[in-house]
């Protein structure tokens, strides 16, 4: 079962009965509000959540999950590799109106009809785990240093004019034509 699908909907007061643990993968190219957020991506998310019920009857998922995204780097534009992954805990609430029951450690997901979409769940945790920006290290990345020292003189970002993004695209294309799909 290590490598198998996840399903996407799922019983969850049932598995939380039996402790269920739940393994196993999303295909990233499914999740269109990630893509939204982070661009196109291709291979998949893995996910492990584990149901239950603790101590004061309440059901939760402990859940972890890792991917490698494809993020655009904040200096030069190009895609790059980014590994992601975050541990979480959701407590199941059947009613909006009881999320503000759950403690602070747990996050609300929402079962209506005693089912629950573990595709937006999973979705839902990658986007929060989103970093806010990547660059590449100096050396890979396809705006130099030098590059960008004479455009912001080195002056922090507010009181340096914003460089237009299209005149670095511009020269990564003079730069590099074959990687030209974009
Ligand atoms: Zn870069």
């Amino acid at each position: 079962m290590l490598t198998s699908q996840l399903p996407s909907r799922v019983e969850p007061y049932k598995l939380a009965a039996r402790n269920e643990r739940l393994e196993g993968h999303v295909a990233l190219d499914k999740m269109a509000r990630l893509v939204e957020e982070a661009g196109e991506q291709t291979g998949e998310c893995y996910a492990s959540l584990e149901f239950g019920i603790d101590a004061q009857g309440r059901r939760e998922i402990r859940g972890h999950l890792s991917a490698t995204l494809s993020l655009a780097c904040r200096r030069c534009l190009a895609p790059m590799s980014q590994d992601v992954s975050s541990d979480f805990l959701l407590g199941m609430i059947a009613d909006e109106a009881l999320a503000s029951e759950l403690p602070a450690s747990h996050e609300p997901v929402l079962v209506e009809g005693e089912q629950l979409d573990l595709l937006t769940v999973i979705e839902d945790e990658l986007i929060l785990s989103l970093p806010q920006v990547v660059y590449h290290d100096e050396a890979d990345c396809l705006v130099s240093s030098d590059q960008l020292v004479s455009r912001t003189d080195g002056a922090a970002e507010e009181s340096a004019p914003r460089s237009n993004p299209f005149a670095v695209l511009s020269a990564l294309k003079g730069k590099d034509s074959s990687d030209g799909k974009k």
